[in-house]
């Protein structure tokens, strides 16, 4: 553009430098926190809708150190490769957190560990994850794995044997972030999912009147298909009505819980959340 003097290009040429240097901090703290036991996981609870009862929860991670949210840093993550590394160290403390809560003898509930599209189709997972399973001593049904809908935009072979060996683990599947863009139902047929997970977006969008049926009908939907549905990011109690007379079978949101660390989750553990 002509009148795009020096000083436009110096401001582009600014913030590009400011990206790419964020991305190298990020990085760093990255590689540091692998290193130094500097992740965190916490816990959110999910709630039987029927009855109120935890029947599982989510792990999120965090950085100890650092304020920085996992949506920007698992980009970085994602992007630098070092997410292979950060999955299996994730998969690893749930699973000791599996065994952790058998040996105190507690009614043992699955914890979801969230999947990125870049770990998809390494085979190195599937032995790490199977053997330390075995290690430990934990059953595989008590971990569920979340995959989200990019994982399925090749819809190649590969994908699919990948999601089918990771299935015959004997691991839980759960499609997340279900209902954002390029959503198509016709997924849920090929891919080996035992569960959806309704994003925020969406519920959000059930709390006009005239998308109710919407929701019914996809919930009813994915129940013929032999899959329970769970909704995620309910703040509002009209949410948990609707949902409920839907038929929805899990809430996870603020409403009920944000997430906790250890320490509180095992507080709440046999907590009732109706009562
Ligand atoms: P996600 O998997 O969709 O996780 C749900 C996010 O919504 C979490 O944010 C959770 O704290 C937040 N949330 C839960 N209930 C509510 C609610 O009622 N209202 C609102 N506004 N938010 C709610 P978080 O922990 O910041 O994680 C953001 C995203 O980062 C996750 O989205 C996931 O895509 C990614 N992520 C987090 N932990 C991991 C991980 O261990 N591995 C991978 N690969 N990704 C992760
Ligand atoms: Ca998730
Ligand atoms: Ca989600
Ligand atoms: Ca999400």
């Amino acid at each position: 553009v002509k009148h795009s003097g020096k000083n436009n290009y110096m401001f582009f040429d600014t913030e590009m430098l400011k990206k790419l240097k964020e991305k190298v901090e990020i990085e760093n703290v990255l590689r540091e926190a692998l290193k130094t036991e500097g992740f965190k996981l916490l816990y959110q609870p999910q709630i039987h809708v029927k009855t109120g009862w935890m029947i599982g929860c989510e792990a999120l991670l965090r950085l100890k150190d650092s304020p920085i949210s996992p949506a920007t840093f698992i980009p970085v993550a994602e992007e630098t490769g070092l997410i292979m590394e950060i999955g299996k160290w994730i998969t690893k403390e749930v699973i000791l957190q599996v065994a952790a809560w058998k040996e105190k003898g507690l009614d043992l509930k699955p914890i979801a560990i969230n999947f990125s599209a870049k770990q998809l189709n390494d085979k190195e997972y599937l032995a790490f994850l199977e053997k330390t399973l075995k290690e430990k001593g934990v059953e595989p049904q008590y971990i569920e794995i979340e995959i989200t809908e990019s994982i399925l935009l090749e819809r190649t072979e590969s994908t699919i044997a990948f999601l089918n060996q990771l299935k015959n683990i004997g691991v839980k599947i759960a499609l997340d972030d279900f209902g954002t863009g390029y959503s198509s139902l016709s997924y849920l047929t090929f891919i080996p999912v035992d569960k959806i997970k309704l994003d925020k977006s969406l519920n959000d969008k059930f709390l006009e009147i005239d998308n109710m049926k919407v929701m019914n009908s996809l919930i009813s939907l994915a129940h013929s298909l032999g899959l329970e549905v769970i909704a995620e990011g309910i703040e509002e109690e009209a949410q948990y009505v609707r949902l409920k007379t839907g038929g929805c079978d899990y809430i996870q949101g603020y409403l009920f819980s944000k997430p906790l660390t250890i320490e509180e989750i095992e507080k709440i553990y046999n907590h009732n959340f109706l009562k």
